[in-house]
């Protein structure tokens, strides 16, 4: 069995930053990713654009995720991958940001491993000894002296017994999910005059019954080729994205209503006239799903007052931003633009399991929290400290509860990470 200093379970951006940052600082690593390609959402869901990550200086803004997403962000734009009409968000060309993944793996030493989905874990006396996984050889084991656990759902997680909780606190649902698509050929100087004409008719029929997405509106964003338009608003609603067959019947309800949408864009709209439904994502996106049960529970307080943490180890400014589990709506808390919260490391730190880190989507909080701090910019930050403590443990040589806060506050200011 191979066995390494570092398994991570996810090549999302939390995973890939938390690979990167471990193997930059000497451990050998192995990201083990059940897709063909990193990026996570990104890449699996068509998630774009990144959602905004700056807070208002005195001279302008000023950027909160630095570290490997701002080095992201900038190796992108020095390649021509953004869309650099939107002021607020990010818009990228998620096939850039697969190549420089890939090359950054390559370059830090990363082992990445696709098409591996992990399948169950080996436990002893609160540790994880080995896990097993399967791909193309089969089934097999690898082992490593620490986990993180960058799945989204806490896969890792819950096969190594941590306690978690799924979706919102009353009845356990989750943020809906969404299939992502794009539509081509879109005569984009009609777009700008009649996209104020699409939410109103959008309404009307739902009122009358012709379009069954609960969604209040039509979300849609640019994208990096500028006559096709990316739509975030197919809306699955009361299923649960942890089982199989929920998330089955949600990709074939967003399927029926991309064609609902797609017809109703292209019968009422001049500027749809010619357009051509190009792509669905290859996954239904998941917003939120499991969230374990860690050594702290973060909360909406400890955004809307922007709590400082002495253990904190990322930085966001991004909204209390729910899309309702049960309907229509989104509930919106807006922040004050100059100001920004902090995420502690206790959030990472799962109950019951010694030698793990949970980082992403699905570290220890409620489901109000989690609507904020889930967006890429800031994932990628947890990620990127989170494999920047597993360093700093294996150097000091102490548990990953036991880290010293001035020694990973250090290295994350070696590499430009704002914490606090
Ligand atoms: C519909 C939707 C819209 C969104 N809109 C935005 C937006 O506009 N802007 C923004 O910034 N954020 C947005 N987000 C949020 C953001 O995209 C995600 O929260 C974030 O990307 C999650 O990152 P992650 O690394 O935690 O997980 P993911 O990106 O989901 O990565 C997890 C990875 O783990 C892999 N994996 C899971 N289980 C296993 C296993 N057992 N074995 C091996 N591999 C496994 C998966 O294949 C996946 O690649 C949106 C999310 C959704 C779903």
């Amino acid at each position: 069995m191979k066995n390494y200093d570092l398994i991570v379970v996810g090549g999302g951006l939390s995973g890939v930053a938390a690979a990167i940052a471990a193997a930059r600082d000497g451990l050998d690593v192995l990201l083990i990713e059940k897709n063909q390609h990193l990026g996570g959402a990104a890449s699996n869901n068509l998630i774009n654009p990144f959602m905004k990550y700056c807070i208002q200086g005195e001279s302008g803004l000023t950027r909160l995720n630095n570290g490997l997403f701002g080095k992201l962000v900038d190796t992108m734009r020095e390649m021509g991958g953004i869309n650099e009409s939107d002021k607020l968000n990010v818009i990228f060309n998620v096939e850039y940001l697969k190549f420089i993944l890939e090359n950054w793996c390559a370059e830090s030493g990363v082992n990445v491993m696709y098409g591996t989905a992990v399948i169950s874990a080996d436990c002893f006396n609160g540790e994880i000894k080995s896990i097993k996984i399967f791909n193309r050889d089969g089934v097999g084991e690898v082992s490593a002296k620490f986990y993180i656990d960058c799945s989204g759902d806490a896969n890792l997680a819950v096969m190594a017994g941590v306690p978690f909780m799924l979706g919102r606190k009353a009845d356990n649902l989750c943020q809906p999910m969404t299939l992502c698509f794009w539509i081509s050929n879109v005569d984009t100087e009609k777009f700008k005059e009649e996209r104020a004409l699409i939410n109103p008719k959008y309404k009307e029929f739902q009122k009358k019954g012709f379009i069954t997405n609960s969604r209040e509106n039509v979300l849609i964003f640019h994208h990096i080729a500028p006559e096709i338009l990316h739509f975030n608003t197919t809306r699955v609603v009361g299923l649960n994205p942890t089982n199989a067959e929920d998330v089955t019947k949600a990709q074939f309800a967003a399927r029926k209503q991309i064609f609902e949408m797609y017809e109703f864009l292209k019968n009422n709209f001049e500027c749809f006239k010619d357009s051509v439904l190009l792509m669905s994502a290859p996954e239904i996106g998941v917003r939120e799903s499991r969230k374990i049960v860690g050594e702290y529970l973060y909360t909406q307080d400890d955004i809307i007052n922007f709590t400082k943490f002495e253990d904190s180890v990322a930085c966001g400014c991004y909204e209390i931003d729910i899309h309702n589990p049960s309907g229509t709506g989104t509930h919106l808390i807006y922040l004050d633009r100059t100001k920004y919260y902090t995420i502690p490391y206790r959030s990472l730190i799962p109950k019951g399991v010694k030698n793990m880190l949970v980082a992403g989507r699905c570290i220890s909080s409620t489901h109000e929290a989690q609507s904020a701090y889930r967006i890429m910019p800031i994932i990628c930050n947890i990620g990127e400290s989170a494999g920047c403590a597993v360093a700093c443990a294996t150097k000091s040589r102490v548990e990953l509860r036991e880290v010293n806060m001035g020694d990973l506050h250090a290295i994350l200011d070696k590499y430009g990470v704002k914490y606090n």
